[in-house]
């Protein structure tokens, strides 16, 4: 088993061309180009969903593709810290529309979005809906590569707050993209309590805001990001990819997986 990953961007179009037979799945990591406190750099999103994908593809290697990062990601609440760039929802999906069209042209049959932004998770659901519709693909879906870990990681916080630039997110980074992880400047989110507290409310109670982010902390930190460790980060990655590995066996084992055929 190899142990590099399938990236496409790396490929010429005769190595393609040979490969194509064997693989099953592609991924495509998406993200955003948003603050993230002065915790860790603004590609975090992109760049951990990436990482994951690659872990994933090198695991199952020659079986699992992986497409670039989209960099960009729905990020309108992000707006008011300095360098966020965002795209219109209508944007995001029309690209990733496009990306899909694209490699189902080649031949490819089966697509996975491997996301690393919460901002992003209704728009993808609105994507996988309309694409589906649009591409003739065997399997369609889209995962959020934090919420394969989360029962280990609300087992490790207890009822913290976290969820951005935060001790989870930190760690993440720590292990796998450390290069973008401000060791000198790690930070505690400074939470303003009033919204904070509607926000858990509503959250508790299903119902959906959308607070800018510098209405719930002032330095844009959702969490603490000084309690993150390396060895953390390690262990989330480990259950992620475990369980993206597991899951997208499945998929590739069932043909004609359907997101419809398991989703009421
Ligand atoms: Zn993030």
């Amino acid at each position: 088993m190899a142990e590099q990953p399938l990236l496409l961007a790396d490929l010429s179009w005769p190595e393609v061309q040979e490969i194509l037979p064997q693989v099953k799945i592609v991924l495509i990591p998406v993200g955003s180009l948003e603050q993230h406190g002065p915790n860790i750099a603004e590609q975090s999103d992109h760049r951990l969903a990436f990482e994951v994908s690659k872990r994933v593809s090198a695991r199952l290697y020659p079986r699992v593709l992986v497409t670039p990062p989209l960099p960009f990601g729905v990020s309108h609440h992000h707006m008011r810290f300095p360098g966020t760039i965002t795209l219109e929802p209508e944007t995001f999906i029309a690209v990733l529309r496009d990306v899909v069209k694209s490699l189902a042209r080649h031949g490819l049959k089966k697509f996975l979005f491997v996301n690393g932004h919460g901002g992003n998770e209704a728009t993808l659901g609105v994507a996988v809906v309309k694409i589906q519709e649009e591409v003739s693909a065997e399997f369609l879906g889209s995962c959020s590569y934090w919420r394969l870990a989360e029962d280990l990681v609300r087992e490790r916080l207890g009822d913290r707050l976290y969820g951005h630039a935060c001790e989870f997110e930190t760690s993440v980074a720590m292990a796998l993209a450390p290069d973008i992880v401000k060791v000198g400047a790690l930070a505690r989110g400074e939470f303003r309590e009033a919204a904070v507290e509607l926000r858990e409310k509503a959250r508790r109670f299903g119902i959906t805001i959308a607070p800018y982010f510098d209405e719930l902390t002032a330095n844009g930190v959702f969490g603490d990001g000084t309690r993150a460790s390396a060895e953390f980060g390690q262990e989330i990655a480990e259950r992620v990819v475990g369980r993206l590995c597991e899951f997208i066996e499945s998929v590739i084992s069932r043909p004609g997986t359907k997101l419809s055929d398991t989703v009421g």
